[in-house]
């Protein structure tokens, strides 16, 4: 469960053609991040692989499946925002809640879930806060657990660390790499910084506008990458 591949995708914005035709398959289990500067189409493209974008042509399977106009709540994954994109008048308990009782899972199951994911996320003494009264990290924290409660295929992360100042910074890498390693579920991290790209990806997914020059593991990009374009980027010498 997590594979996800795209064939031939496109994405336009009337006549502006923000994704051009672009295959890609990520692997089962797999840290992959896409990584390009500002406006080359990163998140327009976790958004339409999240289905909350529509997409113009091409397909996107999930584990095999013809995922391209499915409902994003079908789709079995889950979006973790820069912006946490928490409800500021619910506790922390409730917030990591909210899917599962739409999903109308049954009230212990939720609790159990919930401690879980708590314990797993050092939020334990948290729960009955409410977002405002938590620092950026604990609220990237709750969003994440709200992500990890719907036990997803895939986790998807658009800039999710971007809010936070450098040493928290480097410290939720850390914690999102230890999750990857704990859940092994499929993550997709967008980022423009390099440096989360190549610490924290099983491989990297260079992109320049709208289209990917170049995917492969970190080594494989810094010792052989395929232009100046993705030299640059990764800061390698060629
Ligand atoms: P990135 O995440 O890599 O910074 P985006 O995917 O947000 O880039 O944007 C890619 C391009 O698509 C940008 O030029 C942006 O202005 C354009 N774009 C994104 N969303 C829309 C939209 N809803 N309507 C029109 N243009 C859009
Ligand atoms: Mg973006």
């Amino acid at each position: 469960m997590g594979s996800i591949t795209l064939k031939q995708v496109t994405k336009s914005f009337g006549d502006v053609n923000v994704i051009k035709p672009l295959d890609l398959e990520i692997r089962d289990g797999e840290f992959i991040v896409f990584v390009g500067p500002s406006g080359c189409g990163k998140s327009t493209l976790l958004r339409m692989i999240a289905g909350l974008e529509d997409t113009t042509s091409g397909t996107i399977e999930i584990d095999n499946q013809d995922a391209t106009d499915m409902p994003p709540a079908q789709r079995g994954l889950a979006m973790v925002f820069q912006s946490y994109a928490l409800y500021p008048h619910m506790s922390v308990r409730n917030n990591i809640a909210f899917p599962l009782k739409q999903a109308k899972v049954e009230p212990a199951i939720i609790e159990q879930k919930i401690e879980k994911a708590a314990k797993m996320l050092n939020l334990t003494d948290y729960l009955d806060r409410k977002p405002g009264q938590l620092s950026g990290g604990q609220r990237q924290r709750v969003a994440i657990g709200r992500a990890i409660v719907r036990q997803p295929s895939a986790f998807l992360f658009d800039e999710p660390l971007s809010n936070l100042d450098a040493s928290l910074r480097v410290n939720m890498r850390l914690e999102i790499s230890e999750l990857h390693k704990s859940l092994d579920t499929t993550m997709i991290y967008v980022t423009h910084d390099q440096v989360e790209a190549m610490t924290m990806a099983d491989r990297i997914a260079v992109f320049n506008g709208g289209i990917i020059e170049q995917v492969g593991t970190p080594l494989e990009l810094y010792q052989k990458p395929v232009n100046q374009f993705v030299a640059g980027f990764i800061g390698s010498p060629k």
